[in-house]
């Protein structure tokens, strides 16, 4: 179904976006696709180019294992059809960062075929991602425009690095959808160990298509954003994109089928080249390569050596600690978050536990730039911490009080609630002894509360002030209760 609210309304009727999306990962990897040099972030210019890389004369690519290992790996994970028997093309254009003069590529026999992603929401609903094909390919090296006003230098250390080009269906509707699909995707990824997903080092990028058609009709023609590497990025240009389209076609134009760039800066989409512009790539299979055949013994290893995914993750938390699918989706967004919850929540409630991990301290992290790794209260903390509201030792709004302190540094919580006196009162004398007298001088508080029993409230709230916030708030409405006649 439709979310009619994602429609596009235009002055002349409601407009659909269609949204396909080309995602290059780059594959996690110590050598090159076809080379053994090494493959890495930070190193000076053409420090990491062989001779094959380089494009030399008489030079021969060989298959890296390893990085087929890890596009199977991939088609795995994406439950996609692993292709026993791939190609590979080379794709032929002129670039000065492309010493060879084409990329090795797979066009029309790719290593992965059909599969799917299954996508949350914000709202914890899901939706499926049909995959079309991944293939592996080469990835360019980087024109250097900034170092010289005359001259543009080139650095290779890029060239030849395998890439997965991951090719989506059209099946997203909305900017958020699209949005929610890459990070779907980036942690499959990351949970198979197969790219890193760090998309502010471009190791994953978007090519995004978008259309607009009227609700239920025809697909409209599209436009290729290149290269977008945010999930902002992705979103800012689909909004865009998809406005610009719809003015057109409520002027009466037509849209042209062309590649687009996003501009960030200016928050719009500008036009790279046009269909009649596009290369014509004259793929052919490449003489150096033998069609790639996999041994289907090696194939189904593979496949009992991968981790638990997100998706049956996400089922075992929700089966197994009971937890909502909001919860568990949160937590299995990255996998050091879940198993932080795993080791805190042993013996715990495990929904106390969810909420400590998702809310509090995933906000304390956030607001210090701190990954789940790089927390400074273990699960350990956590679980004592959740233990004492479980005790009834603290109350749930004292316990915000001792995380502050736990995160400031001060210790584990048992000791903190110790040397701050932080101990809720469940000595039902001494609250009696409040309650008597504040019902002695609130006898019309008292009488509203009789004829209003919720209006109970009132009076808790005075118990807690009069305690600093540590009565048991149980005890202090069975107290209540008792006192009032209720
Ligand atoms: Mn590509």
């Amino acid at each position: 179904m439709t979310d009619t609210s994602k429609l596009i309304e235009g002055r002349t009727g409601q407009w659909e976006i269609v949204l396909g999306l080309e995602v290059h990962a780059q594959v996690a990897s110590n050598a090159k696709l076809f080379s053994g040099a090494a493959v890495g972030f930070g190193a000076g210019p053409n420090q990491q180019v062989s001779l094959v890389d380089a494009a030399m004369p008489g030079m021969l690519p060989v298959i890296n294992r390893h990085c087929v290992e890890q596009a199977v790996k991939t088609g795995l994970g994406l439950k996609a059809q692993i292709n026993l028997r791939s190609l590979f093309d080379r794709k032929n254009y002129f670039y000065p960062d492309l010493p060879q003069g084409y990329q090795i590529s797979q066009f029309k026999d790719p290593i992965v075929g059909e599969g799917e992603v299954i996508v949350e929401r914000d709202d914890g609903t899901t939706f499926t991602v049909g995959i079309e094909r991944l293939h592996l390919e080469q990835d360019a090296g980087k024109s250097l425009h900034d170092q010289d006003p005359n001259a543009t230098y080139v650095d290779l250390n890029r060239a030849g690095t395998a890439l997965m080009e991951i090719v989506s269906r059209p099946d997203m509707r909305s900017s958020e959808e699209a949005a929610a699909y890459v990070k779907k995707l980036r942690t499959i990824l990351v949970y198979l160990g197969t790219c890193d997903g760090d998309m502010e080092k471009g190791n994953l990028r978007a090519d995004v298509n978008v259309s607009v058609r009227r609700p239920g009709a025809e697909l409209g023609t599209r436009c290729e954003i290149k290269n977008v590497n945010s999930y902002r990025y992705i979103q800012q240009a689909i909004e865009y994109e998809a406005r610009r389209q719809v003015e057109i076609l409520e002027d009466g134009g037509k849209i042209t089928q062309e590649t687009r760039l996003f501009d960030p800066t200016r928050v719009e989409t500008r036009s790279m080249r046009s269909k009649e512009e596009a290369h014509d790539y004259r793929y052919f299979p490449d003489p150096d390569l033998l069609p790639l055949e996999l041994d289907p013994a090696w194939v189904k290893s593979i496949d009992a050596s991968l981790p638990e995914l997100p998706d049956a993750k996400k089922a075992r938390l929700q089966s197994q600690y009971g937890l909502t699918a909001y919860d568990a989706g949160v937590l299995i967004i990255e996998q050091a978050r879940a198993d932080f919850f795993e080791a805190a929540a042993a013996g715990r409630d495990a929904k106390l536990t969810a909420n400590w991990v998702t809310n509090d301290l995933a906000a304390r992290l956030a607001a210090a730039g701190q990954s789940i790794t790089e927390s400074p209260i273990s699960p350990g903390e956590i679980a004592e911490l959740v233990a004492l509201i479980e005790e009834g030792v603290i109350s749930s709004r004292i316990a915000k009080d001792v995380f502050e302190r736990m995160w400031a540094g001060e210790g584990r919580p048992r000791a903190i609630v110790k040397a701050q006196g932080l101990q809720q009162v469940s000595d039902t004398g001494a609250l009696e002894a409040i309650i008597d007298s504040l019902i002695a001088a609130n006898p019309g508080q008292a009488e509203s509360v009789r004829e209003k029993p919720q209006a109970i409230g009132w009076f808790v709230g005075q118990v807690m002030k009069a305690t600093g916030g540590k009565a048991n708030p149980g005890t202090v409405n069975a107290l209540l209760k008792a006192r009032l006649g209720l």
